[in-house]
């Protein structure tokens, strides 16, 4: 198993987010730099699967730290999840020579990276690319800066109509599983109430909440809510609010894939740069199957085995802060 790694294969799979390319252009010049070869493999483990797989120099890299989206192409591949496919991934990185993998993703694409970790003796590893934060054993993934900075801003502008009218606006963003980017954007632009999958809202609660800023005359209301609360989305909290409160005027708003786009904020673009150059040290260093992530401003590496079990946690008192602040 522990063979020098003299070629690296390098993928973005699953979900994209901004700040992929920041990431494979740190990979790909870190790997040059230490006299490794290169390869771009692309939209994810389909072209493992299909041999679509590219040459990468220096020059390969050039002028995308700044861009959104992945130059790689992401994918979800089904012919991953079988054996056979991984076999056919397999033998096209052996022709190839390529011994070492790092694959740019979110727990999806980790849990491909573990399964074929096991079975084969090329060792992987994984950096957090995902707008959604719900890997533990890291601060950060690449792209949820930029995603929530987006979500902010969007928010801000339905603000000042929300203002203008007196109206309550109920705002969806993305997160089918996780509530970062609804926890997030919610407390940074002064929501009355943010709806979460890990979180139980009381439905009755909120509308009692809300119908006391109403008596009050609240100037603006804001419902944050990810697309996979336990409720139903923001359809749904809305539909509700409108049937309790028939008096409020109440808007949906849902932000849906702009939350994906854009050139990557200064964090996210950081956080990709020093990932993807440990990427490339772990390998040299013999550290396999591990990701990247940072915690407290320090380099940290979580086994992909542990990293697909563990779920990042919300603590209660970010929904204390979030009801205490918004009265
Ligand atoms: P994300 O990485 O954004 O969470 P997905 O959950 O869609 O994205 O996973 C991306 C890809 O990773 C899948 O399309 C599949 O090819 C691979 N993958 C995910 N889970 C498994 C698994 N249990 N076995 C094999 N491959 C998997």
């Amino acid at each position: 198993m522990k063979q020098k790694v003299t070629k690296i294969g390098v993928l973005t799979s699953g979900g994209d987010s901004p700040g992929m390319n920041a990431a494979i252009r740190a990979v790909v010049r870190t790997g040059i730099y230490n006299g490794m070869e290169m390869y771009g493999i692309m939209r994810g483990y389909s072209g493992m699967v299909e041999n679509d797989i590219v040459k990468l120099e220096s020059r390969s890299v050039a002028n995308i730290i700044q861009r959104g989206g992945t130059v790689l192409k992401t994918a979800r591949s089904k012919e991953f999840f079988t054996p056979e496919g991984r076999q056919k991934a397999y033998n096209n990185l052996k022709k190839l020579g390529i011994n070492g993998l790092v694959v740019i993703g979110g727990d999806g694409s980790f849990r491909g990276a573990q399964i074929f970790s096991n079975e084969f003796d090329i060792p992987v590893i994984g950096l957090p690319g995902t707008i959604d934060k719900d890997i533990a054993g890291t601060d950060f993934t690449i792209g949820f800066d930029t995603a929530v900075n987006t979500a902010v801003e969007a928010i801000d502008k339905i603000r000042d109509t929300a203002d203008a009218h007196d109206r309550l606006f109920v705002i969806e963003v993305m997160g089918r599983d996780a509530g970062y980017i609804a926890l997030h954007s919610g407390i940074a632009t002064g929501a009355e109430n943010i709806l979460i999958p890990e979180k139980k809202t009381d439905v009755e609660q909120m509308v009692a909440g809300l119908q006391e800023k109403e008596k009050r005359k609240k100037l603006v209301n804001l419902v944050v809510v990810a697309e996979g609360d336990g409720v139903g989305g923001g359809e749904e909290v809305a539909k509700i609010i409108k049937e309790k409160l028939p008096n409020q005027e109440v808007r949906l708003c849902i932000l849906g894939h702009i939350q994906r786009g854009g050139a990557p904020t200064c964090i996210d673009r950081v956080i990709a740069s020093r990932m993807g150059y440990h990427a490339v040290e772990c390998l040299m260093e013999g550290r396999y199957n591990v990701f990247v992530g940072i915690v407290n401003n320090r380099m940290c590496y979580t086994p992909i085995d542990e990293a697909v079990k563990k779920k990042q946690k919300i603590n209660d008192e970010w929904m204390k802060i979030v009801k205490i602040l918004s009265s």
